[in-house]
């Protein structure tokens, strides 16, 4: 499934690779208890939570912005063929690259590829199995790198998180780089006029944003920063799969500080369709306003 939004010049293209309940709420976050849930099934399901499996709705996709006649690829999703802890995860077969076909881009046709942040579920189809070796999916791209986030990875501090999802950094991040493909850049590194990254360190020590401006237009795509809409109404909540929760939240804070009631649309990797909205304020919290739902 694909969707595509215009930011002024700009086009988003949102490319699914799958949305389906995955994560039982307190798998996600530890200070969400069932009494959280119980209050607001109303609104939670069936939209964001399945009441059947008990667990939330999140979608996995990646974005392909068109910016000055140019394709860039924002995350890579789970991948096919990947060995994987999590059973969602293992062998799966996607078919992900004919749903990037359908919105109107062969690999050959990427020209830049950026990963948010090295998790499993954003760099998977970095590569593609092919004869029993992991090669690059975007052979004519620069895939650009966060030399912060790889320097984390390849830390000893990152080799427990390795070893709990399978080794995703060897077959989905380590064959780009041997094959010659990465630029190492900064986190606030400018992609091209309209496009830039914006540090959001927490969820992990390399995570950017992913922001853009055209003809007065903005938007922002934000990784993991947001997981799901609970985290608006509960924005101090981080994840236990965030490597420093005290910074994620911090940075989680001060975005939605910066972005309430503004007009910049914001795309967070795993809300589901449509995924882009707009924050607004809501009380002491946050709400999410979907587009074409304000
Ligand atoms: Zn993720």
């Amino acid at each position: 499934m694909t969707t595509r939004f215009r930011v002024g010049e700009l086009t988003i293209d949102r490319v699914v690779e799958s949305e389906f309940a995955v994560l039982a709420p307190a798998e996600v976050y530890p200070d969400c208890s069932d009494a959280h849930i119980r209050r607001d099934l109303d609104w939670l399901a069936p939209r964001f939570y399945d009441r059947a499996a008990g667990k939330l709705i999140l979608a996995f996709q990646g974005f392909v912005i068109r910016s000055g006649g140019r394709n860039i690829m924002v995350d890579t999703c789970v991948g096919d063929c990947k060995q994987r802890r999590r059973a969602d995860f293992h062998q799966q077969r996607w078919g992900w690259l004919d749903t990037l076909r359908a919105a109107g881009f062969r690999p050959d046709d990427i020209d830049v590829v950026v990963c948010t942040h090295f998790h499993v579920d954003h760099v998977g189809w970095n590569t593609r199995l092919e004869d029993g070796r992991w090669v690059p999916t975007f052979p004519r791209a620069r895939y650009l790198f966060v030399q912060a986030e790889w320097d984390y990875w390849r830390s000893e501090a990152g080799r427990p998180g390795r070893e709990r999802t399978g080794d995703y950094i060897g077959d989905s991040i380590l064959p780009v780089i041997e094959a010659g493909l990465v630029d190492f850049v900064a986190a606030d590194h400018r992609i091209d006029p309209a496009v830039f990254m914006q540090p959001a360190p927490g969820h992990t020590p390399g995570m950017v944003c992913v922001g853009m401006q055209s003809r007065g237009e903005r938007a922002i795509i934000v990784g993991d920063l947001l997981h799901t809409v609970l985290q608006l109404k509960h924005p101090d909540w981080s994840t236990r799969f965030c490597a420093d929760p005290v910074r994620s939240r911090e940075t989680r804070l001060d975005f939605l500080e910066q972005h309430a009631d503004t007009d910049v649309l914001v795309l967070p990797a795993h809300f589901p369709a449509p995924t882009a909205g707009r924050i607004r304020r809501a009380g002491e919290a946050y709400a999410f306003r979907f587009v074409g739902e304000d």
